[in-house]
This record gives C-alpha cells, sequence and structure tokens, in this order.
C-alpha cells in the first residue's frame, strides 16, 4: 500500500467555465489555467502519481507544450490511470476536499464522484469529494480562487 497527497491552487476568473471534477457547473466565474484548470482533478492527480513516486502533473503535462492547451482534466486523469496501470499499480480509494466559496456545489459532487471512478475503474464508493468555503476569509473567501487537497490510497 502507498499514500500520495496532492494540493493545487488556480485563479477564478471571468469568461471561463468552471469545471470541477469533470463537471462543468454553472458559475458566473471560471478557473484561469492552462488546460481547464480543474483543481479537483490537479490534486487528485498529484495525489495519485505522488503515491506511485512518479513526479507530478507539471513534470508529466508541462504547462509549456501547446498539446495539453485547453485540454480536459479527464483526458490527463485517463494518462495516469494508464501511467499507474502499467506499473500494476490499483487505485483503493481517494479523498478530495475542495475549498471554494461560490457557487454551491454539493449537489454536483456525486457527479464527480463516479465519473472519476469511472475514469480510475475504480467503485464508486472508493472516491470521496467534499467541498468546503473559506468563511469569507482570504484569497478564496474574495472568489479569488479556488483550491484543492486530495490523498490518495494504491496497491
Ligand atoms: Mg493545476
Amino acid at each position: 500500500m502507498r499514500i500520495g497527497f496532492g494540493y493545487d491552487i488556480h485563479r477564478l476568473v471571468r469568461g471561463r467555465p468552471l469545471v470541477l471534477g469533470g463537471v462543468t457547473i454553472p458559475s458566473d466565474l471560471g478557473l484561469e489555467g492552462h488546460s481547464d484548470a480543474d483543481v479537483v482533478l490537479h490534486a487528485l492527480m498529484d495525489a495519485l502519481l505522488g503515491a506511485a513516486a512518479l513526479g507530478d502533473i507539471g513534470r508529466h503535462f508541462p504547462n509549456t507544450e501547446p498539446q495539453w492547451k485547453g485540454v480536459a482534466s479527464t483526458v490527463l486523469l485517463s494518462k495516469v490511470s494508464q501511467l499507474l496501470k502499467e506499473r500494476d499499480y490499483r487505485v483503493i480509494n481517494a479523498d478530495i476536499t475542495l475549498v471554494l466559496e461560490s457557487p454551491k456545489v454539493m449537489r454536483h459532487t456525486d457527479e464527480m464522484r463516479s465519473l472519476i471512478a469511472g475514469i480510475l475503474e475504480a467503485p464508486a464508493d472508493a472516491i470521496s469529494v467534499k467541498a468546503t468555503t473559506s468563511e469569507g476569509l482570504g484569497f478564496v473567501g474574495a472568489r479569488e480562487g479556488a483550491a484543492a487537497y486530495a490523498v490518495a490510497l494504491i496497491e
């Protein structure tokens, strides 16, 4: 058994879709980044790569490479899943916490869980997605950005 941890942060801006856990959520602000800036999946991928000591997403999908521009993070997660599979790892479980002031994403978290589980070929109950606000404090509270933390266990 191996454990990994991941963290990611992206800026919230106007004119971008808000994609979290592979799900597009109606919002006046979206996350800015080279890819779709899905903080939930980015934190998860770093946790998975970390568990396997395979570096991080910056190493596998550099934001200097045009091929990853605007790419859906679900595509990147599939690639991470493949990297683990090639090394005979399987995902036992993962737990992700999103920190976002608004909009409320609670009614979308089950959709995120089943989407992630599908990509990782893990049971739906092996994937947990939680969301919290920052109580109006700091950059998250000011809606300047969103952050996500993830842990993953692989075997
Ligand atoms: Mg990122």
